[in-house]
């Protein structure tokens, strides 16, 4: 089940859409949760023009809000946000269910188009773009107060960040790899895994899952010789005994809108609207995530004063 061979994994790129897994053993005491995502991590690299640099870095967090965001419910949304002072700027990324079988994601950087060249182990230098801050990790629930987590980030590198923000934040004991393959030229390869030790599990569990996580090959070798999302679960449980909790499709999408566009432009006062329908008359405001251009001209920037 875990590799299917080469032709099977040739011919699946086509005909299988994004996805999200997660299964866990009971005997072991572990979860594992993997993720594939070429083509969102596709579809926002056009979006964004993200250079290779940017690339790996957006695809990484949305690899990582995905595998977060697995166990959402009805209107719960995940939202991770890195503040930096590297040249890429903040990052931000965040999934939600779109329905009970699709899951919803989108990110974007700052800086979309900052490239640097390789670092010494011949990867993206995603740490070197970000430079030092921190990562927020914020749970927005059906109803009440988000959860919000914050840790500074520790290597930059993002999954060893997400992996400290679990550990401290939720104390959950974890494990996360994630990995971005591209080039000039596009996105061949982005995914992760995320694996967690079961709640009630003893200090077996704990063993269990350093001892796989440190003999896990890399993300991007398992998703270049062809492993899906069950294939990165498999990879990392081995020869465990697993039980499906969830498989979800997963596709870029956006929560915008022209409500909260008007929501925001209100919000800056009336004095501002009116001096920015003095100035144009047309003023535009896209949307960060989708680049989805909202217009208004002077008389409805002047009649959401009256709002
Ligand atoms: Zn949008």
């Amino acid at each position: 089940m875990l590799l299917e061979g080469k032709g099977a994994a040739l011919e699946r790129d086509d005909a299988v859409p994004d996805r999200v897994s997660s299964l866990y053993s009971p005997d072991a005491g572990i979860a594992v949760i993997g993720a594939c995502i070429p083509e969102l991590v596709r579809e926002i690299r056009d979006l964004h023009d993200l250079a290779p640099t940017a690339t790996a870095a957006v695809g990484r967090l949305v690899a990582g809000a995905v595998l977060f965001g697995s166990g959402l419910k009805g209107r719960e949304r995940i939202s991770i946000q890195i503040a930096a002072d590297g040249p890429l700027g903040d990052l931000f990324a965040d999934a939600w269910l779109i329905d009970e079988h699709t899951l919803g994601a989108r990110g974007y950087a700052r800086n979309p188009r900052i490239d640097l060249p390789l670092n010494a182990r011949g990867k993206f230098d995603v740490a070197g773009a970000l430079g030092s801050g921190s990562l927020q990790v914020t749970k927005t629930y059906e109803v009440g107060q988000p959860y919000r987590g914050i840790v500074p980030l520790i290597s930059g590198e993002i999954a060893e960040d997400l992996t400290a923000y679990l550990v401290r934040s939720e104390q959950i004991p974890s494990a996360v790899a994630l990995g971005v393959l591209a080039n000039p030229l596009g996105v061949i390869a982005a995914g992760g895994i995320l694996a967690q030790v079961l709640p009630g599990s003893d200090d077996r569990g704990v063993a269990e899952l350093e001892r796989r996580a440190l003999a896990l090959a890399p993300v991007t070798t398992l998703m270049s010789e062809g492993a899906d999302a069950d294939g990165l679960v498999h990879a990392l449980a081995g020869d465990l005994t697993l039980r499906r909790h969830r498989r979800l499709d997963v596709r870029f999408a956006c929560l915008c809108s022209r409500a909260k566009v008007e929501a925001a432009l209100v919000g800056l006062g009336a004095e501002d609207l009116r001096h920015m329908a003095s100035e144009n008359e047309t003023t535009h405001a896209s949307c960060e995530y989708c680049k989805h251009d909202y217009a208004f001209n002077s008389d409805e920037l002047i009649a959401l004063i009256a709002k």
